[in-house]
């Protein structure tokens, strides 16, 4: 994962190897190496450079008051701004409630289906839910099967009414049926289009509207870059959702949207998808995919 920026801000630290101390200019010369690593990584432009002026006044400000070496300074300061970055602590979802409702929102093809399953599937097994998914994709035959197969898998019932193309009836008539069923969690994956378009927004605003979910998630392929970041921004503004899912961790993703989200968007990553399997699922930790970033 982003294995480039880490490869390019270990390279810049070592500017500073065999420093005695922290200039004003040895400074500039890593956080110029530093600014450039983020960018490429395709982190959104003012974010790279609002992140390296913080670190450049932590790194003056603290090194007066410090025996570390200025690598290891700069090390630690650049690990702590990424952590904050991207949210610093770990942002848990909301499932109180019964049942408790999560709409999935995003993209077609950003994978929220499969997430929605895995979702259900961590749910039930580490918080002893009992969820109930719901195919609130009406204009693809074959989302409705993909979701049933999933549900199969993992034990996990799925609600889907074939012949009604009407998404907002389908999840109002999914909550009377986890009411009856004893279901205590309610995940409608709901149906993308390849961009965003007025139907799509307007279609999941009237399930909002209509089923008052606890928690709404949008999910974003992590490898689209400055797109997820772009994208996130307009579903945020429609629908005022509640965090971030980032898919597809564990293909050749530079880093961008993970860097970037938080910032511009200012709503927390909660969870990332690293595989097509159900079990490839994690909650966000911003500490932790800092030290992976760092080595
Ligand atoms: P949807 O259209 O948003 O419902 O997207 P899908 O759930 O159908 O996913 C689209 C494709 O991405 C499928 O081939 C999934 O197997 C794949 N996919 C989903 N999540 C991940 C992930 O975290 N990593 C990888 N490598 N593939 C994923």
């Amino acid at each position: 994962m982003f294995e480039n920026l880490s490869d390019r801000l270990e390279r810049s630290f070592k500017i500073l190897k065999g420093e005695g101390k922290i200039t004003e200019i040895n400074v500039a010369e890593t956080l110029k190496d530093v600014r450039r690593a983020l960018l490429d990584a395709d982190v959104n432009y003012k974010t790279a450079k609002e992140f390296t002026e913080t670190v450049k006044q932590k790194a003056l400000g603290q090194n007066v008051l410090t025996a570390i070496k200025p690598e290891q300074l700069m090390i630690k300061i650049v690990h702590d701004e990424l952590a904050t970055l991207m949210g610093g602590a770990a942002v848990d979802i909301n499932i109180k409630g019964s049942p408790a409702i999560i709409l999935m929102s995003g993209l077609q093809g950003s994978g929220k289906t499969t997430f929605s399953a895995k979702l259900a599937n961590m749910l039930k097994s580490k918080r002893g839910k009992n969820p109930l998914l719901v195919a609130g994709d009406v204009y693809r035959p074959a989302a409705i099967e993909q979701l049933k197969v999933l549900g199969e898998q993992i034990g996990v019932s799925v609600y889907a009414e074939e012949d009604n193309k009407n998404p907002v009836k389908i999840a109002q008539n999914a909550m009377q049926y986890a009411k009856q069923h004893g279901k205590d969690l309610i995940i409608i994956d709901t149906a993308g289009r390849l961009a965003i378009d007025e139907q799509m927004m307007n279609e999941i605003e009237s399930i909002k509207k209509a089923v008052n979910p606890q928690e709404i998630l949008f999910v974003v392929d992590a490898m689209t870059g400055q797109d997820a970041v772009n994208t996130a921004k307009e579903f945020n503004e429609r629908l005022d959702f509640d965090g971030v899912v980032l898919t597809k961790l564990d293909g050749d993703t530079r880093g961008g949207a993970a860097l970037s989200i938080r910032s511009v968007v200012n709503k927390p990553i909660k969870f990332i998808g690293t595989g097509e399997k159900f079990d490839a699922i994690d909650v966000f930790h911003p500490e932790r995919m800092a030290d992976r970033i760092l080595g």
